[in-house]
């Protein structure tokens, strides 16, 4: 119909507008690059990118609480429970066959030489054990203060000159691990003399511990009969308006990814500068990340639901562009809602309660990156590592996969727990700043693409209890 014709070509301007600033985003970057623009210059001319970012964090926050609690809220317990399985289930095979093909590929391609001598100091930092980062991260799912939760994840206040990692009950390993990091910072800043932003600055938000919360709230108030009533109808309205929000804000986010991506371009280092190791090394990481986000899930998803994956992610375009310009993936969540909701007609009860999951703690490309870039230290340190050890790395870089924000270079931080469990000098993160704002990009959106299809994967395997659902609700689905 009529109807039809206008609304395809509505979604594909999306995709068009988008694409093209990319395009268009890359070659003003590189055609501004010999005008050497001063910080502050960069900093003008990214404005525009840099007020998407905001507009959408500001959105982030909101729709992670309605959309888990309405979600939850809508399903009934075995139903949900059966889902939150199957997530989990995703969750874990792709975030462990992503580190597998880290490991894989570095310990093939070797881009590390070991032109360093051996750095490994004795007694320099205190060991950050597999089981430190796990109990962190649960201790992350419970935030004592959620009013703080929604303010800031990472402590920064740090000892300055000594690498010190102060682990104190009271003092989250997260917090410790920033030290390490502005300490890493502050030498490569020192080094190159230009500024240099921290990562652990950022204000993010322990978005687990929002997680936990809102999906238990959200499941006791859709136990709650008629007394739940008032609760359930306020989050729906409130997640709609988020999402009316968010419809807005999509018009705004070419023209913020194009400032973004050129702004990037403009202030990057010389490649010049960027040694052999360092190229072998990001060759290294493209190869990982292609191989998991070009074969392996979307074969994953074609295995499990017998459609063509191809079409899903052609669905997916305006995310994956986003995580592309963002670096973050919770910033992309509400354009990845709008994408699978509209363009793929996946059932809101799921991306409802598995997306915000997925944004929050599946990072397959994070997890792909520390396991690699941690073996890639090992090499340039001449670190023999054994077969325990790489098996530590594996469970550590699983860890902080989930434990990473989805930030900027939230992985960047989280890997000195995956460094520090095996007596890896968390300083040679410095090695692999210089490229990390574009490694960033391609693993965030690995991992929206890991998100998106998972929740393609649930929704296939789900749709029995999904119909169920329908036919007790006297047919009427949810939303509609
Ligand atoms: N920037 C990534 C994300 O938002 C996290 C990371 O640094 O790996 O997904």
């Amino acid at each position: 119909t009529k109807d039809d014709i206008k609304s395809y070509l509505f979604r594909n301007a999306f995709v068009l507008l988008t694409v093209t600033a990319v395009i268009v985003g890359t070659i003003l970057g590189f055609s501004l690059r010999p005008y050497k623009m001063s910080y502050r210059q960069v900093k003008y001319f990214s404005f525009p990118g840099e007020l998407l970012m905001r507009m959408l964090q500001m959105l982030v926050l909101p729709l992670i609480i309605s959309s888990l609690v309405t979600g939850m809220a809508a399903l009934d317990s075995k139903a949900s429970g059966k889902m939150g399985m199957r997530a989990v289930v995703y969750y874990m095979t792709t975030t462990i066959i992503a580190v597998v093909i880290g490991i894989i590929i570095v310990i093939i391609i070797h881009p590390g030489k070991g032109t360093k001598e051996n750095m490994y100091r004795e007694g320099k930092i205190v060991q950050v054990t597999a089981a430190d980062a796990f109990l962190d991260l649960i201790r992350n799912m419970f935030p004592p203060n959620l009013v703080e939760a929604c303010f800031k994840q990472f402590k920064t206040s740090y000892e300055k000159r000594s690498f010190k990692v102060p682990i104190q009950s009271n003092e989250t390993l997260l917090g410790a691990v920033v030290n390490n990091v502005s300490e890493a910072m502050e030498t490569l800043t020192r080094i190159r003399e230009e500024l240099v932003p921290v990562p652990g600055s950022v204000n993010g938000v322990n978005a687990l511990g929002l997680v936990v919360f809102s999906m238990c709230f959200g499941f006791v108030i859709g136990n709650m009969k008629e007394q739940g009533q008032a609760l359930r109808d306020f989050f729906d309205s409130l997640n709609e308006a988020i999402m009316r929000l968010v419809a807005v804000v999509m018009w705004y986010a070419p023209l913020g990814i194009l400032f973004l991506i050129a702004g990037k371009i403009v202030e990057m280092e010389d490649m010049g500068v960027i040694g052999g190791q360092l190229a072998m090394y990001t060759v290294t990481v493209i190869i990982g990340l292609l191989i998991h986000a070009v074969i392996v899930l979307p074969l994953l998803y074609f295995l499990v639901t017998r459609k063509n994956p191809w079409v899903f992610i052609g669905g997916l375009l305006q995310a994956l562009f986003t995580a592309l310009g963002t670096s973050s993936s919770s910033a992309t969540l509400p354009i990845t809602f709008k994408c699978l909701e509209e363009n793929n007609g996946v059932d809101k009860r799921i991306t409802r309660f598995v997306l915000p999951v997925g944004a929050t703690i599946n990072m397959d490309g994070t997890a792909l990156y520390e396991a690699l870039a941690a073996i890639f230290i090992a090499q340039v340190n001449n670190f023999e590592l054994n077969f325990g050890q790489i098996i530590t790395i594996s469970i550590t870089a699983t860890a902080a996969s989930i434990g990473a924000a989805g930030i900027p270079q939230a992985g960047l931080v989280t890997m000195v727990i995956v460094l520090t469990s095996v007596g890896l000098p968390t300083d040679d993160i410095t090695l692999i700043i210089a490229v990390d704002w574009f490694l960033d990009r391609l693993r965030t959106t690995t991992n929206v693409l890991g998100d998106s299809l998972g929740a393609g994967v649930v929704e296939h395997l789900s749709r029995h209890e999904l119909k169920n659902r329908d036919a007790e609700m006297g047919n009427s689905v949810i939303e509609e």
